[in-house]
């Protein structure tokens, strides 16, 4: 047997780190073994996969060297590797389940299960499918499909007992079937959730294991069932531990910037990235700390994975490249930072923004340093206003991260439109409301047009100053998040329609 192991990422946003972390694994689980390593796209969710994502987390997997041997962009013998391409593909496995009877149609509204569930907690229990659809007569629900009625079809779930299943690193995982939920496979716009895409292209892309992150074990029990409902072998299962915070709570980008596009931009080498993820729950068996890909691949064990919540520490991180940068050769490091801002596109962008500026070719340099910078030194005092109050300014930031977000597009229009937006619905003039972006992204107010500068570092430099500035003139608490998430939304509202009583 060939092992063949891959990962599946969904292109719903940045490429995250952790993306990558799972793909090193499986990458060096597969070669260790002389098997294959795969890249399958699982864009079944459409509307909130794009193009762009999947073109940054191809773009970015690549930059770090975790080649595949088959994916949608080279093909492969079990072509095509984008879900959405495999569409046709889905509902026959659906309608089999259903024939044997290890899974049901289900006509029930939004309505209607929103009720179901309201009553569920009414009476203190936790909210789940009850099984309503079972009830239905095979000629009721013939009558219902033949009038062409919305459904979805659902899996059979065991009523009671314990879904028991092997882990490589956590040995037999027991899960009651009680949790389990009749998970829905074929939605009513005849597209397949990601539990029966997932497990019907594991089968037919011969996946011997699945190594991905723990927050997959509750859904083992149900890809456990589907295998065997279809008959089929259940590749081996592995979770592996989820990269932490420094305080140990889940990896998150409030705490630690996590999109691999970040690293880059700030000049972590791929070698050394890679290298550090190897170190996350597991080491070389001769302790040392600096490795290339083909000793990890080379001395690769997964047993070896410790389970405790590895740390993402960025002073790690940053003290390991510079061990990457020390040993190199003075041309080499020349050559890496060429490369690293050698994008000709960025450097005439910056040329036009410093133009108007400078009388001396020398004085590009201090004009153009931000733009190169990790994090422009700033201090709580520079965000002083007169104009605006310092919860104002808070505001601002935040608000304004939370609406750069959620563009699709990052470009000149979109990045000044929103901001421009933002203060104009918070009623505060532009000449006020900018200072603290400048100072933010440039480090002073006199600088580069500040929304083409953004435009420039592109989002994850962007993000990750505007979230540096909001920790140094004050993060909000807990409290005030909720209250702020509401304003931002009702500021959105045009001004007649806006809730009096919103905060
Ligand atoms: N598409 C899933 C993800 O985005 C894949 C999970 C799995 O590996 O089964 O993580």
């Amino acid at each position: 047997m060939t092992v063949r192991t891959r990962i599946a990422p969904s292109p719903t946003g940045f490429p995250h780190v952790g993306t990558a972390y799972i793909a090193l694994f499986n990458l060096c689980f597969a070669k260790q073994h002389g098997g294959e390593f795969i890249l399958r796209i699982e864009d079944t969710d459409q509307l909130r996969s794009t193009p762009e994502s999947e073109k940054m987390i191809l773009d970015s997997l690549r930059w770090l060297g975790l080649n595949w041997s088959e994916g949608p962009d080279i093909g492969g013998k079990h072509a095509p590797y984008r879900q959405s391409e495999r569409m046709g593909i889905y509902k026959q496995y659906a309608l089999e389940l259903v024939e044997k009877g290890h899974a049901f149609y289900c006509f029930a509204t939004a309505e209607e299960l929103d009720q179901m569930r309201a009553e569920q907690q009414a009476r203190g229990e936790t909210p789940k499918y009850d099984g309503r659809g079972l009830l239905l007569s095979q000629q009721e629900v013939e009558e219902r499909l033949a009038k062409g009625e919305p459904h979805v079809i659902r899996m059979k779930i065991p009523e009671d007992g314990v879904c028991k299943f092997n882990d490589m690193l956590r040995g037999e995982v027991e899960i009651p079937w009680s949790q389990v939920d009749m998970q829905i496979l074929l939605k009513t716009d005849g597209l397949p959730t990601y539990h029966l895409a997932n497990v019907v292209d594991d089968h037919l892309m011969e996946i011997t294991h699945v190594i991905r992150g723990e927050e997959w074990i509750p859904s083992a029990p149900k890809h456990q069932l589907l295998y065997k409902y279809f008959g089929w072998d259940m590749p081996v299962l592995c979770h592996m531990p989820l990269l932490r915070n420094p305080d140990k709570s889940k990896l998150s980008k409030r705490k630690n910037p996590t999109s691999i596009n970040y690293y880059k931009d700030i000049g972590v080498l791929p070698e050394a990235l890679l290298n550090y993820l190897g170190r996350m729950g597991w080491s070389m068996p001769d302790g040392s700390e600096k490795f290339s890909l083909a000793e990890m691949i080379e001395h690769f064990d997964i047993q070896r994975v410790s389970l405790g919540g590895p740390i993402f520490d960025v002073e790690k991180l940053h003290w390991l490249n510079g061990q990457y940068i020390k040993a190199m050769t003075p041309s080499d490091l020349l050559n890496t930072i060429l490369t690293w801002q050698g994008d000709r596109q960025k450097l005439e962008d910056i040329a036009a923004a410093i133009q108007p500026r400078i009388n001396l070719l020398s004085e590009a340099v201090n004009w153009s340093g931000f733009y190169f910078n990790h994090m422009p030194t700033i201090t709580a005092e520079q965000f002083e206003s007169k104009k605006l109050s310092s919860e104002q300014v808070r505001q601002s930031l935040q608000f304004a991260i939370w609406r750069l977000e959620n563009l699709f597009t990052w470009n000149n229009d979109t990045v000044s439109q929103t901001l421009m937006d933002l203060a104009t619905q918070m009623d505060i003039k532009l000449r006020d409301f900018m200072p603290a972006f400048f100072i933010a992204i440039a480090g002073s107010t006199s600088s580069t047009p500040v929304m083409q500068s953004m435009v420039t570092i592109g989002p994850d430099l962007t993000f990750a100053r505007l979230r540096h500035a909001l920790s140094i003139v004050g993060e909000p608490s807990k409290k005030e998040l909720k209250a702020w998430e509401k304003l931002n939304e009702s500021l959105k509202m045009p001004k007649n329609s806006t809730n009096e009583n919103a905060e």
